[in-house]
């Protein structure tokens, strides 16, 4: 690099931003003076780092784990972006746009911020590995959510002057364990259980980012649980691509159902909650164990995606429409209701008005709590990405609108019935406009509330319901 540039540089840090040319998206143009600047040489006196998370809760929980990491190397949040000398993108690339927003984030810093130190890590790392260098040569770290364990070494390969430093291997049966972790979330604390997924849906690109799956010990599991129980937590919520496929790797050899209610079991653990379940590893013995354990949550997330067998068949997902109703019956015999939610992804190649149909006669059938529905989108790397009978844009939103528009008229029903009910929620907010708190039930209901008292955040009281809307209920402390 010439000392021109080295002018050049400076300068450009010294500029007002605005009358650089603005960025408008991925890499594909990259001006040969922008250098990659070394982590080391960038920083006096101390490294802040900003973190920016897209998509699930386990990466959002990722996110944290990293975080601890670059703490437990000196590592100082930094309070924003502007501030920060390195900057991390977790990323996912579950939907096309989630991947499309991440380039367009890269792309701000084509011309701004050359002092920068840039890191893309999570399942879009995963998916496009080199080819981000190609796109955003600011980019100096790569690094795949399978390789988490390896950021140690990659950030001591960065802050040596590595100017390209990247690891998407795929090939572990380790889990990502961290000595400290920044939690987020201070009343609900996450923790990962399983990585990775055997199955091998056709539009998902999970198998192909996140590896094969691998448990964590139950033994490393239940000594967090403790720590978190020690340090004041109240609510776990385990996390996994497909958490009730969870197998104990120690010599213990515990199940998922044993998991929970040893989890639920620690002094001091009110809540536990999981997420998400694959309806082929969803067995009654969960069922009956939440029925039994007062600790753990009347939720269960079970992701159905269709509601016509011949889609589930092209989607790979390995139960017919049956076969889940019949674990939803298990739910539903409960002794204490148990609330259900659910995903489904609607204008998959091949579905017709029919299958469709069946998708919201099973919205009617089940009558969930909540549903988050997605249109489809191809992903690379997937089989269905290459399958014929692709429904057209227009009619995939017209079928995602219809879909949610009935569900919305389900969740005002159900949700009615609760006027009057009492619910003991975990206060985790309070809205100070409006006047009133808000928290969750143990069902996953989301309340807002009135309360003559003050203090609330971080505890535990009975709200009555006085009215409903499709996705919260509003209430008032009974005092
Ligand atoms: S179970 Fe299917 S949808 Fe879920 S992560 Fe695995 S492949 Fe993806």
């Amino acid at each position: 690099m010439s000392k021109a540039f080295d002018i050049w540089i400076e300068s450009l840090a010294a500029t007002a931003l605005p009358s650089l040319p603005s960025a408008t998206g991925a890499g594909d143009y990259y001006p040969e003076r922008v250098v990659r600047p070394n982590l080391s040489s960038t920083v006096a006196g101390g490294k802040r780092f900003h973190i920016e998370t897209f998509g699930c809760q386990m990466n959002a929980h990722d996110s944290e784990k990293v975080a601890g990491v670059l703490l437990e190397r000196g590592y100082r949040a930094a309070e924003n972006l502007a501030q920060a000398d390195l900057v991390l993108y977790n990323t996912c690339s579950i939907r096309e746009k989630a991947a499309q927003k991440v380039f367009s984030r890269l792309g701000e810093f084509r011309y701004a911020s050359p002092r920068k130190v840039i890191a893309v890590l999570g399942c879009l790392a995963q998916q496009e590995g080199e080819e981000i260098f190609e796109r955003a040569p600011w980019v100096s770290l790569v690094c795949g959510s399978a390789s988490y364990r390896k950021l140690p070494e990659l950030l001591t390969e960065l802050e040596e002057g590595g100017r390209r430093v990247m690891s998407l291997d795929l090939d572990t049966d380790e889990t990502f364990e961290t000595e400290i972790t920044r939690r987020d979330n201070p009343f609900r604390a996450y923790l990962t259980i399983i990585e990775g997924c055997d199955y091998a849906c056709s539009y998902c690109v999970v198998p192909h980012t996140r590896g094969p799956e691998r448990s964590r010990a139950s033994d490393s599991i239940l000594s967090e649980v403790r720590r978190l129980a020690d340090a004041g937590y109240t609510e776990i919520q385990l996390l996994g691509q497909t958490v009730n496929s969870y197998r104990d790797p120690s010599p213990r050899g515990i199940d998922f159902v044993a998991l929970l209610r040893a989890v639920a079991a620690v002094e001091g653990i009110r809540r536990v909650r999981f997420t998400t379940s694959h309806p082929n590893d969803f067995h009654r013995e969960i069922v009956e164990a939440i029925d039994e354990v007062p600790a753990l949550c009347d939720h269960v997330h079970l992701p159905v995606q269709s509601g016509s067998t011949s889609i589930l068949r092209a989607m790979r997902r390995t139960y017919t429409r049956d076969e889940y109703l019949e674990k939803i019956s298990w739910v539903r015999a409960a002794s204490r209701p148990i609330s259900l939610t659910t995903d489904i992804i609607v204008g998959f190649p091949g579905e017709t008005e029919e299958d469709f149909e069946e998708t919201l006669t099973l919205l009617d059938t089940v009558g969930y709590d909540g549903v988050f529905s997605f249109k489809y989108s191809p992903r690379p790397n997937t089989t269905a990405s290459s399958m014929a009978d692709a429904v057209p844009e227009e009619e995939k939103s017209r079928r995602l609108a219809v879909a949610m528009d009935r569900q919305r008229e389900i969740q005002i029903a159900r949700n009615q019935k609760l006027v009057g009910a009492a619910f003991e929620i975990l206060v985790d907010a309070r809205h100070e406009a409006r006047g009133q708190w808000a928290g969750r039930s143990t069902s996953n209901r989301m309340v807002n509330f009135t309360s003559p008292r003050e203090n609330l955040l971080g505890q535990y009281v009975q709200v009555k319901v006085t009215r409903a809307g499709p996705n919260s209920l509003v209430g008032d402390e009974v005092v």
